[in-house]
């Protein structure tokens, strides 16, 4: 299934260039009193909502999606993780930066560590992103975003694929400078994901998928999610050895080499095989 949230937070099954509106799905996720359980309750209950959805969908309302505002299909993560340095060649792009100090080497991911953007600068394609420090260069980065199915701590890799909701397309934008990267990609606006979620059920191997990006009309990256150093799997495993993963928490699992800026009146889009393609306008906030 692929599912989007759009407009003022509808729920809606996407098929072909309609959303269908299935909110009424909403309906089978509890209520749940203060503090709410750690995650995204709609993941949490995923299976349910889409037993719910199959029900609907023969007596939804269609509407053409490029009618609605896509948000991001996950509303309430509580972590949007982030892979340094996943694919080789983006590795020696990042060497070869003249930000980078001579003799700096740039390190592998496991050296680095995973890193945490901010929640707030979660939004979907519709939304756009909203440039701040237009001074400085702004850059995207294009990649496979990974959604966790259920509360997991330390998972062996045998077992990490167990815990896959499904994939959206991410949007790892990022201002440079000298602030810590945690403060660099949390700008509002500066993590997008969309422009649905697809179940893990309709992807058989997410370790081979084409990416590629583009700024108005110039492709910028064009890889396969086959060049991953840490794939899919491998990125759960690892993650879930520092911290507990949550429904709805998102892995952005790295970028492809052609990281490049971008400025207001760009449209950046993404197109994931198997996952979708999405749209999305650059402003100044
Ligand atoms: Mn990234």
């Amino acid at each position: 299934m692929r599912l989007c949230r759009f407009d003022d937070d509808r729920l809606g099954l996407v098929k072909g260039d309609e959303v269908l509106d299935v909110s009424e799905a909403i309906g089978v996720i509890p209520e749940t009193r203060w503090p709410a359980p750690p995650g995204d309750a709609l993941i949490a209950h995923l299976d349910a909502v889409c037993a719910e959805v199959a029900k609907l969908e023969g007596s939804a309302k269609a509407r053409p999606i490029k009618d609605v505002t896509l948000k991001s299909p996950v509303a309430n993560p509580t972590k949007v993780i982030g892979a340094p340095v996943n694919y080789a060649k983006h590795i020696a792009e990042s060497q070869a930066d003249p930000q980078i100090a001579p003799g700096q080497k740039i390190l592998g991911i496991e050296d680095y560590g995973p890193f945490l953007k901010a929640n707030s600068s979660l939004v979907g394609p519709g939304e756009g992103v909203a440039l701040r420090f237009t001074d400085r260069r702004n850059d995207h980065e294009g990649e496979l975003g990974v959604v966790i199915s259920k509360s997991c701590v330390d998972i062996p890799l045998d077992k990490a694929g167990d815990y896959i909701a499904g994939y959206a397309l991410a949007l790892d934008m990022t201002v440079r400078g000298n602030e810590d990267r945690s403060v660099r990609k949390s700008l509002d606006t500066y993590s997008v994901l969309g422009p649905w979620l697809v179940t893990k059920d309709e992807i058989a191997d997410p370790n081979n998928l084409d990416l590629k990006l583009w700024v108005d009309d110039e492709v910028r990256q064009d890889s396969n999610t086959s060049y991953l150093i840490f794939n899919v799997e491998k990125l759960i495993a690892w993650c879930s050895s520092f911290y507990t993963l949550h429904p709805g928490d998102i892995i952005m699992t790295g970028t492809p080499e052609g990281v490049g800026p971008v400025k207001a009146g760009n449209t950046i889009t993404l197109e994931i095989e198997q996952v979708g393609r999405m749209e999305v306008a650059v402003r100044n906030a």
